[in-house]
């Protein structure tokens, strides 16, 4: 028998987070917007000082011990993303500046290399414009063409008609671990399995599911995984791009520089091994030492108490929300992660945002960098409630107590 995961205690988590525990608008803060930004723990903060503070140098190019102290570090953070996820090797970890940057290398490097006319990327209906735009801008410069496997009313991606797009000249299918405008969760391992019978190449946006799921690249079966530091309570400006050593090794560089080159000469260039090879310019060290910090904070929280938490509260504020008359929820796929989009009759999402924000309740609202999805259910934005490792009950009663207050308003 497995044994049971250990809960979460979320009021000493909550405790390293101080940012948590101010007051906005003379409320107590209630942060429900880690989808687009995850909080940082002290752990985090500390780590990023104690590198500023003692550590930094330039990385790679200096004999003296304080470069050698900053390229540890860095090189250590990334052996640390090697093992979150799981990778063979740290030459198949890039640092990025984030997801965006992550899948723009790819459809840049790869994708202008290799695919040409006939050629297919298969997206889905669910992502992000940043899995969308680089590959149609990959589709502008060299003639490929982009396919969309379609999505129905509840949020869930339609795996038949996406199996049905699949075919001999499908290169490449890139799609969302977890959608960030429904949270819908993919069944990612069984389309990694479908693509790779046809020969396409796997790339797994993967910026709404490391925070809440333990990500095992090798078990998935992909071929690159992207994904933030900013949404795993670690910093912004650093991400990585995981992608298979001997697919890294014959792309091309895709941003040439310092770093990236064995020699320079006016004549030709020679490129550095992996993974500098794609790191052209002094990297962003002290995200990557926060990062690390990040994956250890979360590694000890526990990977499946944090997701059973969060789990619970989106159960809890889901069944509260559909009780309130006039909301509708968008997105009640089966299998989701701690994502609540919904909408108020009469309400603008907008209005609804600066109401409850004026009750210390911390929402996002509008299109969620996902338009698509939103022209698809007919609706210009929603309001999202999401859910980190900090939230609680409490934070829910506060986020029903002030719909209470929009609706009196709107009513
Ligand atoms: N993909 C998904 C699913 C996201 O939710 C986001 C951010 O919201 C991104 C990509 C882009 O991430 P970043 O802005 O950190 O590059």
């Amino acid at each position: 028998m497995k044994p049971a995961a250990a809960s979460l205690d979320v009021e000493r988590v909550r405790a390293d987070f101080p940012i948590l525990a101010q007051q906005v608008n003379g409320r107590p803060l209630v942060y429900l917007d880690s989808a687009a930004s995850g909080q940082r723990p002290l752990a985090v903060l500390r780590a990023v000082e104690h590198y500023e503070t003692h550590l930094h140098s330039n990385v790679h190019r200096g004999v003296h011990t304080l470069s050698q102290a900053a390229t540890e570090a860095f090189e250590g953070a990334r052996a640390r993303a090697r093992r979150f996820i799981n990778a063979r090797s740290a030459r198949e970890i890039l640092f990025v500046r984030g997801t965006t940057e992550g899948i723009n290398l790819v459809a840049q490097s790869y994708g202008r290399s290799r695919l040409g006319p006939g050629d297919e990327i298969l997206i889905t209906a669910l992502e992000h414009h940043a899995n969308i735009v680089p590959w149609q801008m990959v589709c502008e410069q060299n003639g490929c063409t982009l396919k969309v496997a379609p999505i129905d009313r509840r949020g869930e991606l339609d795996l038949e008609r996406l199996f049905e797009l699949l075919n001999a000249r499908t290169r490449l299918v890139a799609l969302a671990h977890v959608s960030n405008a429904l949270g819908t969760v993919l069944p990612v391992k069984r389309i990694v399995e479908a693509a790779h019978s046809c020969g396409a190449l796997v790339l797994v946006d993967g910026a709404q599911a490391v925070p809440h799921t333990a990500v095992d690249v090798r078990e998935l079966g992909c071929d690159f995984y992207a994904f933030s530091g900013h949404k795993l309570y670690g910093p912004t400006g650093i991400g990585v791009l995981y992608g298979r050593e001997e697919l890294l090794e014959e792309m091309p560089p895709w941003q040439g520089g310092g770093d990236m080159i064995r020699t320079v000469s006016f004549e030709k260039s020679t490129y550095n091994e992996l993974p500098w090879k794609f790191e052209a310019g002094t990297p962003n060290i002290s995200g990557a030492v926060g990062l690390a910090a990040a994956m250890d904070y979360l590694e000890s929280l526990g990977a499946a108490a944090v997701a059973a938490h969060e789990h619970h509260l989106l159960a809890l504020a889901t069944a509260e929300l559909q009780a309130i008359p006039g909301i509708e929820i968008v997105g009640t796929a089966a299998h989701k992660a701690a994502v609540l989009s919904f909408t108020l009759r009469g309400c603008h999402p907008h209005d609804l945002g600066t109401i409850l924000d004026s009750e210390g309740v911390a929402i996002r609202t509008g299109h969620h960098c996902a338009m698509p999805v939103m022209t698809f259910f007919g609706i210009p934005a929603t309001a999202r409630a999401s859910f980190g490792c900090y939230n609680t009950e409490s934070d829910v009663r506060a986020l029903v107590a002030a719909l209470d207050k929009a609706r009196e308003v709107f009513g």
